[in-house]
């Protein structure tokens, strides 16, 4: 009997609260826990950009053949403009190579079993405090996790000094974790100054950066989220990026992400993409075309592209709009403590300062559900909800 002896896992942090909220029969209650965006409606609507595409898939697919370990080949070139822009010296010079995989997690768990397998690096920095899952993914791969300092909390804004104390510590070739941009869960970037001197310290200490890449346009836009990326990328000479289409393109179960490796030359980046393929097809053997071909039928036409964009906007545009109304009505509810700072993160999420209890008396009290650590999804308020949400908060503090 090998079984009798397992023991029960506990609930995931993120996706437990979600379990435990569509177990609550109140009718007003609020789900602020996974970062899943929600129109005014309170729904996750699909994209028309991605309905088109699919429409024109259901006349143009001709096989469900299997895809190469690297996935739809047209999708992997259009992953590299997003990232890179389209003319940038890692793409021109063919230092950059692109696998499709499943979602940014499934890309992260590929990053990671390569650089254990294929690679001497053990050991990955993460930023205190980082996306729930990023520990449990490296540990599982095999790889050791230690945090730098990111955020301060007295002043809600990012530590910079002591980020850069702690990667000076990190011993030579070892990963940092980069948040491509809307940081998760404090909402708080780095600016244009800022990703110069962490790649200038990746370049001095020999360090290698991972950049988790899941917000692409949820910034301030599609192209100006990747400035942080592309700063890195032309300054050091090696470096990965696992990215995800779930939030960007609200394809969130389709799993569809990717992980591109940057290798100081074209020989190296053959080599290290080849064993980024034999890691795949230990995995999974080769990856699920339709979301792949979703997004590449998207980017490779002007109209659907641009249709895109515009979807892209108005979420960004959504949120920006809840975040001022969420400080807004804190205040008329007679909340005297400072949140403007919440009008200034980025992204889907924010970092409110509320501590456990006050986050347990939102859920038991008001069936109002955040992470533990007070993140809240602010791509989940809408005008409906955002009274419920700010008496609550209003009566815990
Ligand atoms: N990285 C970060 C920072 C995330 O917030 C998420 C999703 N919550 C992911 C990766 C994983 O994305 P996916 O759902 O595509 O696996």
């Amino acid at each position: 009997m090998i079984f009798s002896k397992v023991e029960l896992a506990p609930a995931d942090p993120i996706l437990g609260l979600t379990d435990a909220f569509k177990a609550d029969p109140r009718q007003d209650k609020v789900n602020l826990g996974v970062g899943i965006y929600k129109d005014e409606s309170g729904k996750t609507p699909i994209l028309k950009a991605v309905k088109l595409a699919e429409e024109k898939l259901l006349t143009s697919e001709k096989s469900k053949s299997y895809l190469g370990m690297e996935g739809v080949q047209a999708y992997n070139r259009a992953v590299q403009t997003l990232l890179f822009g389209s003319d940038h010296t890692v793409v021109n010079q063919s230092r950059a190579l692109t696998a499709q995989a499943p979602g940014g997690t499934g890309s992260l768990r590929v990053a990671a079993e390569f650089l254990v397998r294929h690679t001497q690096a053990d050991t990955i920095w993460v930023s205190n405090p980082t996306w729930a899952n990023h520990q449990n993914i490296f540990q599982s791969a095999g790889l050791k996790v230690q945090s730098y300092a990111y955020y301060k909390a007295e002043t809600h804004s990012l530590d910079f000094d002591a980020m850069l104390a702690d990667l000076n510590a990190a011993k030579e070739g070892d990963l940092v974790l980069l948040h491509g941009c809307c940081h998760n869960p404090t909402g708080i970037d780095l600016n244009e100054a800022q990703w110069l001197q962490v790649a200038q310290l990746c370049v001095s200490k020999s360090l290698v950066p991972l950049f988790d890449f899941a917000y692409q346009g949820f910034g301030a836009g599609v192209e100006a989220d990747a400035e942080g990326l592309r700063i890195v990328a032309d300054t050091v000479p090696e470096l990965i990026i696992a990215n995800s289409f779930s939030k960007n393109f609200g394809l969130y179960n389709e799993r569809i992400g990717a992980v591109t490796v940057v290798a100081a030359n074209d020989v190296e980046a053959v080599n290290a993409f080849s064993q980024i393929k034999s890691t795949i097809r230990a995995s999974y053997s080769n990856p699920p075309a339709h979301g792949a071909l979703i997004v590449s039928t998207i980017l490779e036409d002007e109209a659907l592209k641009s249709m895109w964009e515009a979807e892209l906007t108005q979420m960004r545009e959504r949120i920006a709009e809840m975040r001022s109304l969420f400080v807004r009505s804190l205040k008329d509810n007679g909340v005297t403590r400072d949140f403007d700072f919440i009008s200034h993160q980025n992204g889907m999420f924010s970092f409110s300062g509320l501590d456990k209890a006050q986050v347990s008396r939102l859920k038991e009290e008001f069936g109002v559900y955040i992470v533990g650590s007070g993140r809240i999804s602010v791509a989940g308020m809408t005008k409906t909800n955002m009274p419920v949400i700010c008496k609550a908060i209003a009566t815990v503090l």
